[in-house]
């Protein structure tokens, strides 16, 4: 290195001296080398607390919870939507924290909203029937809606509805680590999966949510509404324990 560039060179090292503090230039004599490289070695420093500053500005405190608990207790007076003004209770899950099958429903209904939980009335006693006849029990499973507030008149959710409340479910999901999931009606099966198909195509197949396997079959409700449907709903369903067999397996 000719001589007047290394002057140069420790001169803007010097200079550097009073941005980056001594840590960075402990001794001016060392050799140009050195001080390069510890300069470098602090600026990446430097930009990896940036970057780590920039993900925490937009990581809402939600999404940092450890716990379901923690995560209700975080959530349970949102009021990102409207629904968040006309619920009676927030309806955040109910079940096993640990499950490896977790069932999702869309939204809360009346029954719902009026007890805080999901799937209770005769639309819960039906779900409650459907999982004994297929060896579960409520407490085993984990249950969740994609919407955490009733829709006025049981409505379907809006897209804007679904998007804004969506995150918690995936927080929900991240926390239960379920190995097999089963959306209960096509507008939970499409807004997990981002898709918008009919029931009948979502019964064909097995889906992937973020490497958990997804079924869809019919909402209770709607076998309330039309019994003719339960015949293809036992069937789904007998396959949804089949897959959770095979999964749990080992
Ligand atoms: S539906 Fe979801 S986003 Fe809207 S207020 Fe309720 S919890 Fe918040």
């Amino acid at each position: 290195m000719e001589l007047t560039t290394k002057k140069l060179l420790i001169e803007a090292i010097k200079d550097q001296q009073n941005i980056f503090g001594d840590f960075l230039l402990e001794n001016v004599n060392e050799s140009v080398e050195e001080s390069l490289s510890k300069k470098s070695a602090a600026i990446k420093e430097i930009d990896k607390i940036e970057v780590s500053l920039t993900e925490n500005l937009f990581v809402e405190n939600f999404q940092k919870a450890e716990s379901l608990t923690d995560l209700n207790s975080q959530i349970c007076d949102c009021q990102k939507c409207a629904l968040g003004k006309t619920r009676t209770k927030f309806v955040f899950g109910v079940g096993n924290p640990n499950a490896d099958a977790m069932l999702i429903g869309e939204a809360p209904g009346r029954d719902e909203d009026l007890q805080g939980e999901p799937f209770v009335g005769r639309a819960g006693k039906l779900l409650n029937d459907i999982l004994r006849a297929i060896k579960f029990e409520r407490e085993d499973v984990y249950i969740a809606n994609i919407l955490k507030c009733r829709p006025p008149n049981n409505r379907d959710p809006l897209p804007g509805e679904m998007e804004t409340c969506i995150p918690y479910l995936h927080k929900q999901i991240d926390l239960v680590k379920p190995k097999i999931i089963l959306c209960l009606g096509r507008v939970a099966a499409n807004g997990l999966l981002d898709k918008k198909l009919s029931l009948g195509q979502l019964r064909e197949s097995v889906y992937d949510f973020n490497g958990i396997k997804v079924m869809a079959t019919y909402h209770p409700a709607a076998l309330l509404r039309n019994p003719n449907w339960k015949r293809g709903c036992w069937e789904d369903v007998q396959k949804f324990r089949k897959l959770y067999d095979d999964l749990t397996a080992n």
